[in-house]
């Protein structure tokens, strides 16, 4: 113990050791003068038309006042246009991210399991380790399907309050087996205590499957989507659909002003034209088509593939083929050393045609 009174102590040595021995917050890189494909943000901006109109309905928002805390003309937008099913109920986050955080708060009982295949989406892991959640990764198989002795086993042997799905997965881009799902849900609902489990869609723009018109059939099952991928990634709107005592449960944890006056005002307006958005989508789709095509001919190059917005590559050295591609202006994502099974693996975000050549031009040069 330090005998000095007002020196000597870690003010820090307040906080969680959990919290403190993580590496850092989220790393987002410097991507100022690059061509943007690391995100899987919509490349394409919105309509001169509806630009406007969002400017003067930023301009009208009662800024000065607090947003309405239950989001009722937002919620009636998105259950039309996300088809959410009558009878079941939605809750809001400021992106799906703090939805994730919201599920683990409300679950987090001393010594309480978040399971997640692997790889998968990295805030799964992050999240459950701040919130004082047991994290349990549970490899997939060779070819990043749901390795299904594997997923059973642990969930029989960790029971997981909370058990996460990304369909499609990211990074992998692949949809996993729905009846494989089925089979989750329901041996995570046999479990002593429960658990549940959470079908995260954030592709569902570009997958065209769901388990949103089947949330009836499974007590257990919640369906998440986010506007993030679909071209609102600035807005911060993301959504969990299921039953309503459920939904009302996670509803306590979230705090009152989660989504702001702006972000309701402008997401209900751009709902309103959701065909801009479903038809940029569509070019999205055809062009991974293409770059995923282009990609094959490429010697040297494997890739795995994708429902979503973007592309798993294999190369030989992705260090200096990602750096490459970098030097010519285009940053996409290292996933090198992030994961043992993404060992040489680079993912790309599917961009505007001219993007997505500037990255495949980028890609040839970097090979060699
Ligand atoms: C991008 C992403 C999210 C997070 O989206 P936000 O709504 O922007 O927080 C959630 N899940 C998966 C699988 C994602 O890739």
């Amino acid at each position: 113990m330090n005998s000095r009174e007002n020196s000597g102590v870690d003010p820090a040595s307040a906080l969680r050791d959990e919290i403190r021995a993580l590496p850092g917050g989220y790393h987002v890189p410097d991507s100022a003068g690059l061509i943007k494909l690391d995100a899987m943000e919509n490349p394409y901006g919105l309509p001169q038309d509806l630009k406007r109109r969002i400017a003067a309905i930023a301009s009208e928002a009662a800024i000065n006042r607090y947003p309405d805390a239950q989001s009722r003309e937002l919620k009636a937008a998105l259950r039309a246009t996300l088809a959410i099913p009558p009878g079941q109920e939605i809750v809001l986050g400021n992106g799906s991210d703090e939805i994730i955080q919201m599920l683990a708060m409300a679950a987090a009982k001393p010594g309480a399991v978040l399971l997640a295949p692997e790889p998968s989406f990295v805030m799964f892991r992050i999240i459950a380790r701040l919130t004082g959640m047991q994290y349990v990764g549970v490899p997939l198989a060779d070819d990043f399907s749901l390795d299904r002795g594997a997923m059973l086993a642990a969930i029989a042997a960790h029971r997981p309050a909370l058990t996460f799905l990304a369909y499609p997965n990211n990074p992998t881009g692949n949809l996993f087996d729905a009846h494989l799902i089925e089979d989750i849900a329901r041996a995570t609902q046999k479990a002593e205590q429960g658990g549940l489990v959470v079908v995260d869609e954030a592709y569902h723009a570009f997958a065209g499957r769901s388990f949103m018109s089947r949330l009836g059939e499974f007590p257990n099952l919640l369906v998440m989507r986010t506007l993030s991928k679909l071209g609102l990634a600035g807005l911060r709107l993301g959504l969990l659909a299921g039953a309503p005592d459920l939904i009302a449960e996670i509803d306590k944890v979230r705090l009152p002003y989660n989504v702001g006056v702006l972000t309701q005002a402008v997401a209900v307006e751009v709902l309103r034209q959701a065909d801009v958005l479903d038809a940029q989508a569509a070019a999205i789709i055809s062009e991974r088509e293409r770059v995923a095509q282009a990609l094959q001919q490429i010697d040297g190059v494997r890739t795995y593939p994708s429902f979503a917005n973007f592309i798993l590559f294999h190369v030989r050295d992705a260090k200096r083929v990602f750096a490459g591609i970098r030097e010519r202006g285009v940053l996409i994502k290292n996933l090198d050393g992030s994961h043992l099974r993404l060992a040489d693996c680079l993912r790309v975000s599917i961009g505007t045609p001219p993007q997505n050549d500037l990255f495949l031009a980028a890609l040839k040069a970097s090979l060699h």
